[in-house]
C-alpha cells in the first residue's frame, strides 16, 4: 500500500493475517479439530502509548473479536532500566479508552522470570546454552556481518556442568554487571545473525518495576517473548517487520523448550504517519527535552495526546481498519486520521456557538434589558440530538472576519449596509463600523428586523450569507488552543538527519478572549463539539470554572478559502 490518496483506496486496503487465521480455523474445522484463537498486545512500559500502537492494539483485539478468541495485554518488561509504573498504568487506561478489554488477561513477562530462568537451565543441561565472558563490544566483533561468519567465543565449549554453576552464580550476583552473559548455542556460520549465538540473559542491577531487587539477571526479548505466548497459549503472535529474521530464533525456543503450546509469529508493516514521529524514543526525547507539555500534549501522536484533543476513540479505531494491515511499509497521511475524525463528529458532535476572535455589535433597535432565549438545533444532521436554548440580547460578538468595510464579490458576510442572518436568530443590516484613533475597527452598530425571528423573513426575501454569534453580556470568557502539525517536513529528520530540526514552531496558538455560548460552561472533558463554521472543539482539563480552556480538535474545511483559491 503506498500513501492512501483517497478515502476509498483506504478503504480497499486488505488485513492478510486476517486472512491466514481464516484460513487456520477453516482447516482445523475441517480436521475436526477444536481451535482457539487468542492474541496478545504486548507493549513495553517505557513510555506511552502511540498512534502505531493504536494498530497493533485494534488488529489483536479486533482478530480476537472477530475470530470469538480472546486478547491478552501483556507487559514486555524485560529491560528494569527504562520501565516505570507510570508508564504500566497509562497504557492501561489508553487501551480501555480505546475501547478493548482484557478481561481477566492481565499479563506481564516478569510474572514468568523464574520460569524462563528454569528453561534457561534446561538449554544449559542439553549443551544449548552457556555461559560467556566476552564484553558486549567483543560479542558483536565475533559475531560477523551479513557477508562474513561468526567466529566461535573462546567459551563457546565450557561443559554443561561448568555452565550450570556459572549461571547459577550469575543470578545470585556474584559477578558485575555485563561481566557475563548466558546465550544460546545455535550456529555462528548461521546466514541469519539473529542465530547466531544469541543472547539469553544479562546481569543488570537494576529495581524492576514489579520485581524489586528480585532478580540481577534479566531476559532478553527474545528469549522472553515466545515462551510468554507459549505459557499464554497465544495462537497467533503479531508483530512489526523488524521481528521478521527473529521468527527462526522464536521457533527454534518453542522447539527446543518443554513449553506447554506453539504459538506462531506474524509480522505486518508497522505504521508511519507523516508530519510526526511515532517512536517511542523519539516521543521520550520531545517529552524529556520540554519541546511539548508531556505526553498527553494535544500534539502528540500518542492516545492520551488524542484524547486531551478531543479525537473520539472511534475514530482512531476507524482509522485503524481503514488502513489495512500489509507487509509493504507505508506512511499514511497525518490528514487522515483528520477526515476519519471530521467524519465521525459531523454526525456526532452537538453544535454550539462559539466566536474566537471577537468584534462587538450594537443591534441599536433591539430593547435594552436581559434579552430573551431562542431556540438552537443541536445537529441539523440528526433530529434526535434535540435542540437548546441560547441567549441572545442587544450587544453580541461576531467573528472580526466575518465583516469586512469594502467586501469583495463572492464575500457574503457583513459590510456595511448588507443584511446578514445570525443563526438562529434575525436578520442585521450594517449602519456604521466605529473606529479607534488608529482607524482599527471596535464595533459595529446594526439594526435588526424583529419579524425574521428564528432566521426567516415572513416576505420571503433572502440573505446569502449565515454567520455565528454570542450575547455579550452571556458570553463565557475562554482561551481557545489551536494546533498545526508538531513538525514542518512530511519526514521529520530526513534532511538533517535530526528530527528536532523540523518542530514547527507554529504548532501551537493561543487565542485568549474567545467569547462562547454560556451553555459551554458545562461541556464534560472528554465531549467534543462543533462550534459552527469553526470546527470541532473540546474543553481542556487545564480549564478552572474562572478559565476554562479549550482546545480545537479538527478544524472544519473551509470553504471561504477554498473558493478564494480558485478565484
Ligand atoms: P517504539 O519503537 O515506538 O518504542 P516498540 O515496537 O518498541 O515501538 P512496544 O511497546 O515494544 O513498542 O510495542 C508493542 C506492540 O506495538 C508491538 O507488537 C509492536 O510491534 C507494536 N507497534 C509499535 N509501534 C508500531 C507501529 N508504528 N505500527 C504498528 N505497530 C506498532
Ligand atoms: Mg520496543
Amino acid at each position: 500500500m503506498g500513501t492512501p490518496e483517497t478515502d476509498t483506496e483506504i478503504e480497499a486496503a486488505g488485513n492478510f493475517i486476517r486472512d491466514i487465521i481464516a484460513d487456520d480455523v477453516a482447516r482445523a474445522r475441517d480436521e475436526g479439530r477444536a481451535v482457539e484463537v487468542v492474541t496478545r498486545f504486548p507493549p513495553e512500559p517505557n513510555g506511552y502509548l502511540h498512534l502505531g500502537h493504536a494498530k497493533s492494539i485494534c488488529l489483536n483485539f479486533g482478530l480476537a473479536a472477530d475470530f470469538s478468541g480472546r486478547c491478552h495485554l501483556r507487559f514486555d518488561d524485560t529491560n528494569p532500566a527504562k520501565e516505570e509504573m507510570e508508564f504500566v498504568d497509562a497504557i492501561q487506561e489508553d487501551v480501555r479508552w480505546l475501547g478493548f478489554d482484557w478481561g481477566d488477561h492481565l499479563y506481564f513477562a516478569s510474572d514468568n522470570f523464574q520460569q524462563l530462568y528454569d528453561w534457561a537451565e534446561h538449554l544449559i543441561e542439553n549443551g544449548t546454552a552457556y555461559v560467556d565472558d566476552l564484553s558486549a563490544d567483543e560479542i558483536r566483533e565475533y559475531r560477523g556481518t551479513l557477508t562474513e561468519p561468526g567466529k566461535p567465543s573462546p567459551h563457546r565449549d565450557r561443559d554443561p556442568q561448568e555452565n550450570l554453576a556459572l549461571f547459577r552464580r550469575m543470578r545470585t550476583g556474584e559477578f558485575d554487571d555485563g561481566a557475563k552473559v548466558l546465550r544460546a548455542k545455535i550456529d555462528m556460520a548461521s546466514g541469519n545473525i539473529n542465530m547466531r549465538d544469541p543472547v539469553l540473559y544479562r546481569i543488570l542491577r537494576a529495581e524492576h518495576p514489579r520485581t524489586g531487587n528480585a532478580w540481577c539477571i534479566y531476559p532478553t526479548y527474545d528469549f522472553a517473548h515466545g515462551q510468554s505466548d507459549a505459557i499464554e497459549g497465544i495462537s497467533h503472535s503479531i508483530c512489526t517487520l523488524e521481528f521478521e529474521d527473529h521468527r527462526p530464533l522464536y521457533d527454534w525456543f518453542i522447539d527446543n523448550l518443554p513449553v506447554p503450546a506453539t504459538p506462531h509469529q506474524y509480522e505486518f508493516a508497522r505504521l508511519n504517519l507523516t508530519n510526526t514521529v511515532l517512536s517511542k524514543r523519539r516521543l521520550t526525547q520531545l517529552v524529556d527535552g520540554g519541546h511539548v507539555s508531556g505526553w498527553n500534549d494535544p500534539r502528540m501522536a500518542t492516545i492520551s495526546g488524542f484524547r486531551r484533543r478531543g479525537i473520539p476513540a472511534a475514530a482512531i479505531r476507524d482509522f485503524c481498519n481503514r488502513i489495512g494491515v500489509t507487509k509493504a511499509a507505508s506512511t499514511v497521511e497525518a490528514a487522515f486520521l483528520d477526515s476519519c475524525t471530521r467524519e465521525l463528529l459531523n454526525t456526532s458532535a452537538e453544535r454550539r456557538l462559539g466566536v474566537l476572535d471577537p468584534l462587538k455589535v450594537v443591534i441599536e433597535n433591539y430593547p435594552d434589558g436581559d434579552g430573551e432565549q431562542l431556540t438552537a438545533i443541536n445537529n441539523p444532521n440528526d433530529e434526535a440530538q434535540g435542540t437548546r436554548t441560547v441567549p441572545f440580547s442587544r450587544e453580541i460578538y461576531i467573528e472580526r472576519s466575518d465583516f469586512m468595510e469594502e467586501p469583495p464579490k463572492k464575500f457574503f458576510r457583513l459590510g456595511p449596509g448588507r443584511e446578514v442572518r445570525l443563526r438562529f436568530a434575525y436578520f442585521i443590516t450594517c449602519t456604521d463600523a466605529i473606529k479607534d484613533a488608529d482607524g482599527n475597527i471596535t464595533e459595529l452598530r446594526c439594526t435588526y428586523d424583529p419579524e425574521t425571528r428564528g432566521g426567516n423573513a415572513p416576505d420571503g426575501r433572502k440573505v446569502k450569507g449565515t454567520i455565528h454569534w454570542v450575547s455579550a453580556a452571556h458570553a463565557l470568557t475562554a482561551e481557545v488552543r489551536l494546533y498545526e502539525p508538531l513538525f514542518t517536513a512530511t519526514e521529520p529528520g530526513s534532511i538533517s538527519g535530526d528530527f528536532l530540526d523540523d518542530l514547527n514552531p507554529e504548532s501551537l496558538t493561543v487565542l485568549t478572549g474567545c467569547k462562547l455560548e454560556p451553555g459551554l460552561a458545562d461541556l464534560a472533558l472528554g465531549e467534543t463539539v462543533q462550534f459552527e463554521r469553526q470546527g470541532y472543539f473540546c474543553l481542556d482539563a487545564d480549564s478552572t470554572p474562572d478559565a476554562p480552556v479549550f482546545n480545537r480538535t479538527v478544524g472544519l474545511r473551509d470553504s471561504w478559502a477554498k473558493e478564494q483559491m480558485k478565484g
